[in-house]
């Protein structure tokens, strides 16, 4: 309710998504088995089991675990998207879920702490952004040179032309709300198995079970795919050969501020978006983990089960060398932590939420192209709604786009 009260005129505004009219009887006690606990697969189940579905939730490893896309600490939530009114609606959607889910169960899962997009000589997706905040009431400011330098003066403003902020945007808490989201499956009658799983056969346009690593089948009227990166590994020649999912490698780096530092946590210092040459981004505080630091720059082929995790030493020269002119009081800050992710690009950057092309009983989500993770609780709920035939595949997610629907 709160939810609904929340996004839905935002959502109207902004001419996005049409409404999803799950109710709790929309399932009719289907079963439906869905493989991924990560972002996109946990709240497809969650949305899925309150509509009255019987669902089963599987993964291989747990929800946001190291490997997957979903794992590590924190996540950027912002509405900017330039002119794209559908991931602006999603994230409003989204937000308001994350905030009636901290009600429901009492964890902290997002933090208000707001965002600035450093602006530099092009500037065509900033100024778009400002027009889509503006045109729908979501709260933003435009600073020029100089009120950037008062407001934030642990920055150094090189190259920086203008800046943008976000009021209602902020950090999520990643790898918690995973779990929060698993806990509250299974707390409403969801039922959790821990397996790896590889798709059965396909016979007269139909999936007819799912092969668990425990030797035994599982089988459900409707299956759901939400595998991230791996996505590609399950339908070979689907969606990974001309790779509609690639998995690439990503660094993040964390480093250290100063003792008693309070210039480079919020409230002095939001999260931040640095969109030059290349696309810096960070999150201060990173509970209590230090100054996170990443570049969006797409890395190389990545295997998410195998692939090396050690972060490279020139990753760590970029970083530090992006630090010491972006924020020169940390330029000699240590490091404290690294880690390599991948994300999991459709080539278009969109998501994928359509029906294996085979089956009538199989679905393909995925696709989050290093942005899906602060859409996992809108997101869901149009795969729920697509799954129980409530609404049809949007365009921009379908396998049509590339030619293979
Ligand atoms: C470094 C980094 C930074 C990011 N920053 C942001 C950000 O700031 N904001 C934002 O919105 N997004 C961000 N993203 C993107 C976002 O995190 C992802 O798009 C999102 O988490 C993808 O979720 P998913 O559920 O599709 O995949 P995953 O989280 O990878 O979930 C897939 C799950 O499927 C399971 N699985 C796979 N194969 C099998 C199998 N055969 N059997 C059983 N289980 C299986 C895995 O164990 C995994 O848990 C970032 C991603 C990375 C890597």
């Amino acid at each position: 309710m709160l939810a609904n009260a929340l996004a839905a005129p935002l959502v109207t505004a902004l001419g996005g998504l049409p409404g999803c009219t799950l109710t709790p009887s929309s399932g009719g006690g289907r079963h439906v088995a869905v493989v991924g606990a990560g972002a996109f697969g946990g709240w497809t189940a969650l949305h899925l089991q309150r509509a009255g579905c019987r669902v089963t939730l599987l993964d291989a490893w747990g929800p946001g675990n190291a490997r997957a896309s979903s794992g590590g600490d924190t996540r950027v939530l912002r509405h900017g998207y330039g002119a794209d009114r559908l991931y602006t609606a999603l994230a409003a959607r989204s937000r308001a879920l994350f905030l009636e889910t901290e009600q429901h169960t009492g964890a902290r899962l997002f933090d208000p702490v707001g965002l600035l997009w450093l602006v530099q000589d092009d500037d065509s997706y900033e100024r778009a952004c400002v027009e889509t905040l503006a045109a729908v009431g979501l709260a933003h400011e435009v600073l020029q040179p100089d009120e950037i330098a008062a407001r934030y003066p642990q920055l150094g403003l090189d190259g920086v032309t203008w800046a943008l902020t976000e009021t209602d945007a902020g950090i999520l808490y990643a790898r918690r709300s995973c779990e929060r989201v698993l806990e509250m499956f299974v707390a409403e009658g969801g039922t959790w198995i821990r397996s790896a799983v590889a798709p059965g056969s396909i016979r007269a346009g139909a999936l007819e079970h799912l092969s668990l690593s425990n030797g035994t089948t599982l089988t459900a009227e409707a299956y759901v795919f939400a595998c991230g990166p791996w996505l590609g590994q399950l339908f070979p020649g689907l969606l990974g050969d001309r790779p509609l999912v690639r998995a690439t490698r990503q660094e993040v780096f964390t480093f250290g501020v100063p003792p008693g530092d309070l210039a480079h946590v919020p409230p002095a210092l939001p999260v931040w978006a640095d969109h030059g040459s290349r696309f810096w981004y960070g999150i201060p505080g990173n509970e209590r983990r230090g100054f996170k630091v990443a570049d969006d720059t797409r890395g190389e082929d990545f295997d998410p089960t195998h692939g090396n995790r050690i972060p490279s030493a020139a990753g760590l020269a970029r970083a530090r060398e992006f630090l010491a002119r972006r924020f020169p009081g940390l330029k000699h800050a240590p490091l404290i932590e690294a880690r390599v992710c991948q994300y999991e690009d459709s080539p278009d950057g969109d998501f994928l939420a359509d029906r294996h092309p085979d089956t009538h009983n199989a679905w393909l989500v995925g696709g989050g192209s290093g942005h899906g993770f602060k859409h996992g609780p809108g997101f869901g709920e149009l795969v729920a709604a697509c799954v129980l035939e409530e609404r049809e595949v949007e365009p921009r997610f379908a396998l049509a786009r590339f030619g293979r629907g």
